[in-house]
């Protein structure tokens, strides 16, 4: 390897008609230092670019001197900033008489920044950093970045041939400048991982959607899972006539958890002698029953040996409502972790005397959506995966600052992510 490919290689530039001269300075430019790497970028023209002729001997296209000083951005060297000081060739072509100038794939036309840096932007929005920090590494502008993810945004393959058979829909509150005020997603269940992101959840705007995907493609998908949100269940329903609906578990289940810590909440008023316990042991009352714990421990609250059992006996039986909204919401939560659908019916159609209004309206909601309710202990769905990517929308909020522009919150979500290549 001579000495000059040696160098080549570590700048990793892999155009064999630049040299490399010996002389790497170092210069201020801006206030900032930069490595200066001379090289000058010269070959043998196969042909003339303005007339097409072959070039076959100096008859034909002469060197002309050269075009000096273009400064390329490069990737750091030793992490220092560093400019390549390319001198391009010129070239006379005797029978147009045109001139022109050498070129290279190292840095695209009239651009000054070196296709190494432009692919090591991308590579850098691939992971979980702001722009500001990506332009400040790479020594690029702000609106480099910008329009580097306007390149990416308008090229996206969010525009997919067909739906995912298994789908989940959610929403989540994008940016400012997002259509409706939150946004909807559509994840694949089976792939486990965002299929698209619309910038509006209004029905009319899903339904625009989804229309754009032929009826025979609708039909296809077999499962939608979703909350409570009646928006989406006329939804699915119409569109998507082959399809099963499912509330998901995580969903049932929230609802339920907070109608009785609710009912909790409405008992923490001061003049009640057991206000600050039932502010203290809040986490033990929204325990699963089977999970608390036997072993006694001596408790400041109680001046005395207590275990969590004898700690949240002895708060529900403090208040009938609260015992029986208690009562309610441990059977609901264990028929679903049983997966034992018999026995969740069974609560929510049997008189629940007694229980907290806020129970009430759940038990209610219940009923209007059991058969949706039915479905999501016939199959099974993997919700890990929809927490999964709504983590990853928060980490990318709070990286981003909330980003200005939705179509580059996105193009970034999906370069994170993995579903596109930048
Ligand atoms: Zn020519």
């Amino acid at each position: 390897m001579s000495n000059n490919d040696y160098i080549l290689n570590l700048l990793n530039i892999k155009d064999p008609n630049i040299y490399i001269l010996n002389n790497i300075q170092e210069k201020i430019i801006k206030n900032k230092k930069y490595k200066l790497i001379e090289a000058i970028l010269t070959y043998n023209p196969s042909h003339c670019p303005c007339c097409g002729v072959i070039n076959e001997s100096t008859a034909d296209i002469i060197k002309w001197g050269f075009r000096k000083n273009c400064k390329i951005k490069i990737p750091k060297i030793s992490n220092q900033l560093s400019l390549l000081i390319l001198h391009k060739q010129r070239f006379f072509c005797k029978h147009c008489e045109n001139t022109f100038i050498a070129e290279t794939n190292i840095v695209d036309r009239n651009k000054n920044i070196s296709n190494n840096t432009e692919l090591q932007i991308n590579l850098e929005l691939m992971t979980k950093q702001s722009e500001k920090d990506i332009a400040k590494r790479l020594d690029v502008s702000v609106s480099k970045i910008d329009r580097k993810l306007n390149e990416i945004s308008s090229h996206t393959v969010l525009r997919h041939e067909c739906l995912p058979t298994s789908m989940n829909w959610d929403e989540f509150k994008a940016t400012n400048d997002t259509k409706g005020k939150m946004a909807f997603m559509i994840v694949d269940n089976k792939k486990g991982n965002i299929f698209d992101i619309n910038d509006s959840r209004k029905s009319r705007d899903l339904e625009k959607y989804f229309r754009r995907y032929s009826k025979k493609q609708r039909d296809k998908v077999k499962l939608i899972s979703i909350d409570f949100y009646s928006g989406y269940i006329y939804l699915a329903k119409k569109l998507f006539k082959k399809a099963n609906i499912v509330i998901d578990r995580f969903h049932i289940v929230i609802q339920a958890y907070n109608a009785l810590n609710m009912t909790r909440v409405k008992l923490c008023y001061k003049s009640n002698p057991n206000y600050n316990k039932l502010k203290t042991f809040w986490k033990l009352i929204v325990k699963n029953e089977n999970d608390l714990s036997d072993i006694k421990k001596y408790d400041n609250h109680f001046k005395k040996e207590v275990s969590q059992k004898d700690i949240v006996n002895y708060l529900i039986n403090s208040d009938s409502t609260l015992k029986s909204t208690y009562e309610c919401y441990q059977g609901l939560i264990n028929s679903i972790k049983d997966k034992d659908f018999n026995k969740f019916k069974n609560i929510v159609f049997h008189k629940n005397n007694n229980i907290s209004d806020k129970m009430n309206k759940v038990i209610k909601l219940y009923k209007d959506n059991i058969k949706y309710i039915e479905n999501s202990f016939k199959y099974d769905i993997n919700n890990g995966v929809i927490e999964g990517k709504n983590n990853l929308i928060k980490c990318i909020k709070r990286i981003a600052f909330g980003y200005r522009k939705y179509d580059h919150f996105v193009a970034r979500v999906f370069l994170i992510s993995g579903m596109i290549k930048g």
